[in-house]
């Protein structure tokens, strides 16, 4: 079986003492690819020169495949020249980009630094340039569904995307589904307490679905304290078969098949 890593951080400096090591290992469990999203100006190019590096003529490796976005916790020091940048850096890049992201909105943060407007406004403004270079969105979301839905309504893009790290009830999901999103199932279904998630995760259609780990960020049940990992995406593909009815061949194919859609891969 083959899996795809649908959103990790591998830019991060959790990663970079044994990235190489990391990279191989990931390639011997199966996984094939990993999409990596950028969250701030600052490490565009390096998320971009990692993929790069890593992609040229390296065998026995994941293929990395970058995406570049503003993610809502980094605005705080951010302009309407950084959106205006991305754009510069979308257009210089644009073939070897699959996504842009990460953005979205976090309810949490918005309450904490009262910045929903800003983080609407940055929001928007990455949905229509993935609509402009026809690129599917990488959508963060935390206590916000009901201000991503209406966004999500208003701009409405045939090129759809990934609800990263999805968690919710089975209603706002179809609502994004509707909308040609697909949802990123992580580590939250390997805790016994996301009950709801699990359910929803439980009636979906299997063509709804994709994998990520979010590493370094959101460990599994068991892994709590360390550092996440992309190794740890067949965890979640073990729990997610536990869930599910159909045999684990047949959610593999079904769940690679569904990142070659939204990223417009090859099969
Ligand atoms: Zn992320």
């Amino acid at each position: 079986m083959r899996f795809t890593d649908s959103h990790c951080h591998l830019d991060f400096d959790e990663f970079s003492a044994s990235l190489t090591e990391l990279l191989i290992n990931c390639a011997a469990s199966g996984i094939q690819r990993i999409i990596v999203p950028a969250t701030e100006p600052d490490n565009w190019l390096k998320v971009l020169g990692l993929c790069a590096q890593n992609n040229s003529g390296q065998a026995q490796r994941p293929r990395l495949l970058p995406c570049l976005g503003i993610h809502p916790w980094f605005l705080s020091e951010l302009s309407q020249q950084h959106l205006e940048q991305l754009t510069a850096f979308t257009r210089q890049h644009s073939n070897k980009l699959v996504a842009i992201g990460e953005t979205g909105i976090d309810g949490v943060i918005a309450e904490k630094e009262d910045n929903l407007s800003k983080q609407i406004a940055f929001f928007e403004y990455q949905l229509q340039l993935a609509g402009e270079w026809q690129l599917p969105v990488i959508v963060h979301h935390r206590k916000s569904h009901h201000k991503i839905i209406p966004l999500l309504k208003q701009h409405k893009s045939p090129y759809g995307g990934i609800i990263h790290a999805f968690s919710g009830s089975y209603q706002e999901a179809k609502t994004y589904l509707d909308l040609g999103f697909k949802l990123g199932i992580g580590g939250t279904i390997t805790y016994d307490r996301a009950v709801k998630t699990i359910n929803t995760v439980k009636r979906l259609p299997l063509s709804a679905l994709v994998l990520e780990t979010d590493a370094p960020s959101m460990p599994l049940s068991g892994f709590q304290g360390q550092s996440n990992s992309p190794l740890r995406l067949i965890n979640v593909f073990e729990c997610l078969t536990r869930i599910r009815q159909e045999p684990a061949e047949v959610i593999a194919r079904q769940i690679e098949k569904n990142i070659n859609e939204v990223f417009r891969l090859p099969d």
